[in-house]
């Protein structure tokens, strides 16, 4: 990869950088401001908070979920930009293989090839299916005791 290109990832990848840093901002604001609001909440009426904190507190995971995901596409992003800087960006972290160009233009801070990247996922897939199992097997359990 030329120099020239190198240029125009780090653009890319500094631009992505900043949008994400801003939204994440975003959102714990939001998260900030609907936890205060329902503080106040809370003490005006005591009524119905027991589904009212039910509904909010998964409202406030989806959020959190959220947070956590650009968190992690940020540090890929910074971990984009720190190769550039010290070379080694557009090669794969696995098997050390160029990663096609076309690639890095879709997802500037790639780290790994396609192949590489699929081996990845697949694994992480069947970690997180595994994780699912064990969750969903704790919920039958639940529904069939209250039953
Ligand atoms: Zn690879």
């Amino acid at each position: 990869m030329d120099s020239q290109c190198q240029v125009e990832f780090r653009k890319i990848l500094e631009g992505q950088r900043q949008t994400l840093i801003q939204k994440i901002q975003q959102k714990k604001r939001e998260l900030r401001a609907e936890k205060t609001k329902r503080t106040f909440h809370r003490s005006d009426d005591s009524s119905d908070t027991v589904s009212d904190g039910i509904a909010e507190s998964v409202q406030d995971e989806i959020v959190v979920a959220l947070i956590q995901s650009m968190s992690d596409e940020l540090h890929k992003i910074d971990n984009a930009l720190w190769r550039l800087e010290r070379g080694g960006y557009g090669s794969c972290s696995e098997c050390g293989e160029m990663i096609a160009e076309r690639r890095l233009q879709l997802l500037p801070y790639a780290a790994r090839c396609k192949k590489c990247q699929e081996i990845h996922e697949a694994a992480a897939e069947q970690n997180e299916r595994r994780q699912r199992d064990e969750f969903n097997l704790f919920d039958d359990s639940d529904s069939n005791s209250q039953s």
